[in-house]
């Protein structure tokens, strides 16, 4: 028998102590730290290099995020779920760069991922996760996207789940996991009362809990997204990346994977991550104006429209916190109403369709240009995070916000061209 090459994947580092614990000692947290002691994946990078290289995925014919699964912490005989996760489009969105004023905008549009979100990303490894625990059960709190996602690939793999969500998540995401044959708790609280439960019902039964902010590998799947952005830009990474921040486990991902890439001198800069929130859900933001620690800064009441980015403590807020300040990146507070306002200007300049927290990176974008916080010369890329058709009710709230209505006729060509005044002309009648 041959030794095997050690896996690059060598520890998982507590974000409040720093110790290291070896890959399989811990089951979630810092032992010593608790829901606080969040866990950081640690890597070879010598033996991620020796594994894979910008030339080898270029020859690639996996067109997903397991594309580069040497930089990620599963064991090479897990399997991952059947739906496609990842690798979703970066789409240049010139119109949109005209509007604000940048020189150049790129929509990272994982509104197209299979269960609509980008939770797929960690839920598909959560799923892999829960087989290598030898779990049966999968549970999570969530505002609705990562329940859905987990539901969607716990239905992919043939695997049970249990989910707790507010019950005042839309309806979309709750429709969403009961067809996919989820568990599904409606807790009469909010998302952090939901969070609680959940990890005290995970403890009790025994079930794998993909809880963000709590199971370390979720940001390790979110990871990918910057990958995934560094390779379509033929390695070349944006000025700034601007996403919509509840927990904080998407920007840390996104920090995780450029830090990866720069670790690996497959980028040469690290790219400033711009953390929007929703005025009524600003935790982050406070905690950045007042030079506060987030780790013990005392949890807010949140309420937005954006129910995906509402979080009254943000469950990975110290990584968080990291990614902003680490790559020079600012925090984004906007209103409702501009969030609102973002969804058909995101529609209409792209065709790509957001859910509020989703469309809110491009409301931060704006604020962040009004305010001085990018130059005129930047690339930016925007993570477009969820689909539109996730909350319609917000989506038909926006446009009547901004005007946008549709016209009663009845079925009659008359009653069009009553209602077409200046609008139209018919051909060959100017
Ligand atoms: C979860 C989510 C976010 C925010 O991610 P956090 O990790 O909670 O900061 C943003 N947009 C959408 C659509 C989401 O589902
Ligand atoms: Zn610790």
């Amino acid at each position: 028998m041959h030794t095997s090459s050690p896996s690059p994947f060598t520890a998982l580092r507590c974000v409040v102590c720093g110790r290291e614990y070896a890959p399989g000692t811990v089951d979630y947290v810092c032992p010593e730290h608790g829901n606080e002691g969040i866990l950081d994946a640690v890597y070879d990078y010598a033996a991620i290099g020796r594994l894979v290289s910008p030339a080898s995925l270029a020859a690639s014919s996996e067109f997903s995020q397991w594309r580069y699964r040497a930089l990620l912490p599963v064991l090479p005989g897990t399997v991952p779920p059947p739906l496609p996760v990842g690798w979703t489009p970066l789409l240049p969105a010139p119109r949109l760069a005209v509007q604000a004023g940048v020189a150049e905008v790129f929509l990272k549009d994982d509104s197209r991922q299979p269960t609509g979100s980008f939770k797929d990303r960690a839920s598909a490894l959560a799923v892999m996760k829960a087989a290598e625990a030898g779990a049966r059960v999968i549970t999570t709190a969530s505002t609705g996207n990562a329940a859905a996602a987990l539901a969607g690939m716990c239905a992919a793999a043939d695997m049970d789940c249990v989910i707790f969500v507010p019950e005042s998540a839309p309806r979309a995401k709750i429709a969403q996991l009961l067809a996919y044959g989820a568990r599904v708790y409606l807790v009469q609280g909010t998302y952090d009362d939901a969070f609680e439960l959940c990890l005290e019902a995970a403890a009790e039964y025994g079930w794998y809990n993909r809880n963000t902010g709590y199971n370390p590998y979720m940001a390790e799947g979110k990871k990918t997204a910057a990958y995934e952005i560094c390779e379509q830009l033929g390695w070349k990474a944006p000025d700034a990346v601007f996403v919509g921040v509840g927990d904080g486990c998407i920007i840390s991902g996104l920090h995780k994977g450029f830090r990866d890439l720069l670790a690996l001198g497959w980028i040469d800069r690290m790219p400033a991550l711009m953390g929007v929130q929703a005025q009524g859900s600003d935790f982050m933001y406070r905690t950045w104006v007042d030079k506060a620690d987030p780790l013990t800064y005392p949890p807010i009441a949140a309420d937005t429209v954006a129910d995906s980015i509402s979080a009254g403590l943000p469950r990975d807020r110290v990584k968080a916190s990291r990614a902003v300040i680490e790559t020079g990146g600012a925090w984004i507070r906007v209103s409702d109403e501009r969030i609102l306002a973002a969804i058909p200007l995101l529609a209409r300049a792209s065709g790509v369709f957001a859910e509020p927290a989703a469309a809110a990176s491009l409301a931060g974008l704006l604020a962040a240009r009004e305010q001085g916080l990018v130059g005129a010369a930047s690339r930016v890329a925007l993570v477009v995070t969820g689909n539109g058709l996730k909350d319609v009710d917000a989506a038909i709230t926006a446009c009547a916000r901004a005007e946008i209505s549709p016209i009663p006729v009845a079925p009659s060509l008359a009653d069009v061209r009553r209602t077409a005044g200046g609008l139209f002309s018919t051909p060959g009648h100017p």
